[in-house]
C-alpha cells in the first residue's frame, strides 16, 4: 500500500525529475506546495507555463529572451564588435553581474563532449560562424575551464583563425571544472582582463 496519496506521489515524481532535486527534496517541495495557498500555487504554475511558452532564443546571440532580439543585442551602447562566447545563459548572467563587460555575447548552449556524445553540431557553433561575417574585432572564448570547455575553445580557435579575427581565451585562475556561475565577480573580471591570445 502506498503511504501517500497517488496525487502527492505524482507531484514528488515530477519535482524529482528537476536537476539537483533528489527524492527527499522533492518530497519537501511537494508538501510545501500542498500547504501553500491555492492562489500562490496557481501563480507559480502559471509562471512556469508562461516562461516555457514565451521564452525563446535571441535571434542573434541565442540567449533566452522573450523578445526577438534580446536587450543586450539590441542595445546601441554595447560594443558589437566584441563577442564573448559562453556555454549557457547563466554564464552570460555571471558576466553581466560584473557590470564591466560592454561587448555582446554568443551562447553555445553546451560544450563539445565526446564522453557525453555532444558534437560540434549539437551546440550553436554554426550560428557563431555565421555571425563572424559581420564586422567583428575580437572573439573572447569564455567557455568553462573543464575538459569540455577547453576542447570547445580549441575547436573555436581552429575554426576562427583563418578569418583573421582575433581570438582570445579568458585567463585560467578559474578552478578547473569551475562553473562560471559560481565564481565571484572579481575572479571573473580578472579572468577577462588577463585573457590571452589563442
Ligand atoms: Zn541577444
Amino acid at each position: 500500500m502506498d503511504l501517500y496519496s497517488e496525487k502527492v506521489n505524482l507531484l514528488v515524481e515530477e519535482l524529482g525529475r528537476l536537476p539537483g532535486i533528489g527524492q527527499k527534496s522533492a518530497q519537501r517541495l511537494a508538501y510545501h506546495i500542498i500547504n501553500m495557498p491555492l492562489d500562490q500555487v496557481k501563480s507559480l504554475s502559471n509562471s512556469i507555463i508562461s516562461a516555457k511558452e514565451n521564452v525563446k532564443y535571441c535571434k542573434e546571440c541565442y540567449t533566452l529572451t522573450d523578445r526577438e532580439i534580446c536587450p543586450i543585442c539590441s542595445s546601441k551602447n554595447r560594443d558589437h564588435k566584441t563577442i564573448m562566447v559562453v556555454e549557457t545563459p547563466r554564464d552570460l548572467a555571471a558576466y553581466e553581474r560584473t557590470g564591466k563587460y560592454n561587448g555582446i555575447y554568443h551562447v553555445l548552449h553546451g560544450a563539445i563532449s565526446p564522453k557525453l556524445g555532444i558534437g560540434h553540431d549539437d551546440i550553436k557553433l554554426k550560428e557563431l560562424i555565421i555571425r563572424l561575417r559581420d564586422d567583428v574585432d575580437e572573439l573572447i572564448v569564455a567557455t568553462n575551464s573543464g575538459m569540455e570547455g577547453e576542447v570547445t575553445a580549441m575547436y573555436i580557435s581552429k575554426l576562427v583563425k583563418p578569418t583573421g579575427i582575433k581570438v582570445t581565451r579568458i585567463a585560467s585562475g578559474i578552478p578547473v571544472g569551475g562553473d562560471l556561475e559560481c565564481i565571484d565577480e572579481v575572479t571573473l573580471l580578472r579572468a577577462l582582463e588577463g585573457r590571452i591570445d589563442l
